[in-house]
């Protein structure tokens, strides 16, 4: 009698090798390799039809997505068929997640490949909480970021920091990562989303996307740096949206950076940004002058330099692009008075930033600003211009104004002229709005640091 079970089921056996290879045109096969494929056969009995899965992760995502297809093909060789039951290999060895990445040798065994990178080798030591200095341009990012470490709370998943390079997204990244290493023993992988990506190809390539998906799942906490280079890249994005729900509804913390905002991202697959966006995002502003004051100050202090107060406000001025430029120029200045040995006035400093300062002192016109107004608001030139003072028109013509105030030497009569002929009262109060809004529409300054980006760019 067992000995017929025995039979049947390796029957059975061969009808389920059948089952898994009609499926076969059902799925993508990237789906099918990674969820069908590890599938094994138990048996048949009762019309009940047990298979077993590689992991709880294989098993859960089969039941939730893929259950009915296969039980429809397996419906029409499994006679009577009344349900499939999957259940989970047992005795299956965890991966390590953050154990010494090793290159992968002809005789490693296969489950020692990692496609995590180790963490430790990637963090910058001096990216921490303590070294970053905090100006209203980046409070949010950098309190929500604090709080996250402090308490994990699950409201703030996914956690989104966003913002234009060189201003401290991967600082903060770092400084989160570096927290959670020191403070609790929660697993996390910290990885660029290119090499996510590399990695990934390279698991698809080996044939090995299951142990991509189980190493991946296996943790606390994903940080993903610089998602905007997954764009347009169909199957990583594809893989990183389940990802990102098994994670997110496990109750994983997933940290994100960008430079642009979940819907602005180019080429982002829109279940990925409804899914980002569904969490806590928040922006890192362009710098303040306050801010770059502090950087210099701090820097100069910690390096032991004397830089006249001149210079530094010179430096807070003109170089504001990011924290990044800024740190070069300085670095660039204190290697010069170390190799000189003097003591640097304005002028040599000037001199010496030659360079940065060519790519941040480009010539701007009234009428650069206001192409590039209208053409950030879809107006007509014309229409910044006229006389038409219904809210779409006017907010961008005061935001022209505020700018030629700010950018040009022009004075506000001159502004008037080219304006289409305005006074220079009416100047004043655009300006003057502006001034206001800045301080109270967080869109306002954004637009603002956008529009001058782009003009300075140019
Ligand atoms: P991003 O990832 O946004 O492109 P980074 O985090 O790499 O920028 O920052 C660029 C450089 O500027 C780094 O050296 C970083 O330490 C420094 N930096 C940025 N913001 C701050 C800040 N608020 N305080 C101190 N250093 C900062
Ligand atoms: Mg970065």
């Amino acid at each position: 009698m067992s000995n017929k079970t025995i039979q049947n089921n390796n029957n059975y056996d061969n009808t389920w090798l059948i089952v898994q290879n009609d499926l076969k045109d059902d799925l993508k096969s990237i789906i099918w390799n990674s969820w069908v494929k590890p599938l094994v056969f138990i048996n048949y009995s009762n019309f009940i039809l047990t298979i077993q899965t590689p992991s709880e992760l294989v098993k859960n995502r089969i039941d939730n997505q893929y259950y009915d297809k296969i039980f429809f093909r397996a419906k029409r060789l499994f006679i009577g068929l009344n349900k499939i039951k999957f259940t989970v290999q047992t005795g299956k060895k965890n991966f390590q997640i953050l154990n010494k990445t090793m290159p992968i040798e002809k005789n490693q065994t296969l489950s020692s490949i990692s496609f995590t990178d180790n963490a430790s080798k990637i963090l910058n030591k001096n990216y921490t909480f303590e070294n970053f200095i905090v100006d209203k341009s980046n409070e949010l990012a950098y309190f929500s970021a604090k709080r996250l470490v402090q308490e994990f709370n699950v409201d703030y998943n996914p956690f989104f920091i966003y913002g234009n390079v060189g201003i401290g997204k991967t600082h903060l990244l770092n400084a989160i990562a570096w927290n959670i290493q020191k403070n609790n023993n929660k697993k996390f992988i910290y990885i660029s989303a290119e090499r996510f990506m590399y990695q990934f190809i390279k698991s698809l390539k080996m044939n090995e996307t299951l142990r991509f998906k189980d190493q991946f799942r296996s943790i606390d906490i994903l940080m993903i740096d610089d998602l905007q280079f997954i764009g347009g890249k169909k199957s990583t994005q594809e893989e990183f949206f389940h990802l990102l729900n098994d994670l997110i509804d496990n109750k994983k913390q997933v940290i994100i950076t960008a430079d642009k905002s979940p819907s602005n991202i180019k080429n982002l697959d829109y279940k990925i940004r409804s899914r980002l966006s569904g969490g806590l995002v928040v922006d890192i502003l362009p710098t303040t002058f306050e801010l770059r004051k502090k950087i210099i100050r701090n820097k100069v202090s910690t390096k032991n330099v004397n830089l006249e107060k001149d210079i530094i406000t010179f430096l807070a001025e003109n170089i504001f692009n990011s924290v990044r430029e800024l740190e070069g120029a300085l670095n660039k200045i204190m290697l010069y008075s170390d190799i000189t040995n003097l003591n640097l006035n304005l002028a040599s400093a000037k001199t010496i930033l030659a360079d940065y300062l060519n790519k941040s002192h480009k010539k701007i016109t009234i009428k650069d600003i206001q192409l590039e107004v209208s053409k950030y608001y879809n107006l007509q030139f014309h229409e910044l211009c006229s006389k038409n003072r219904s809210r779409h028109i006017s907010k961008p013509r005061h935001i022209a104004m505020f700018l030629s105030k700010q950018l040009t030497d022009a004075s506000y009569p001159e502004i008037g002229k080219l304006f289409g002929g305005k006074d220079h009262a009416t100047v004043i109060h655009g300006v003057n709005k502006i001034k206001f809004l800045i301080e109270t529409d967080r869109k306002v300054k954004q637009d603002l640091d956008n529009i001058t980006l782009i003009l300075k760019e140019d």
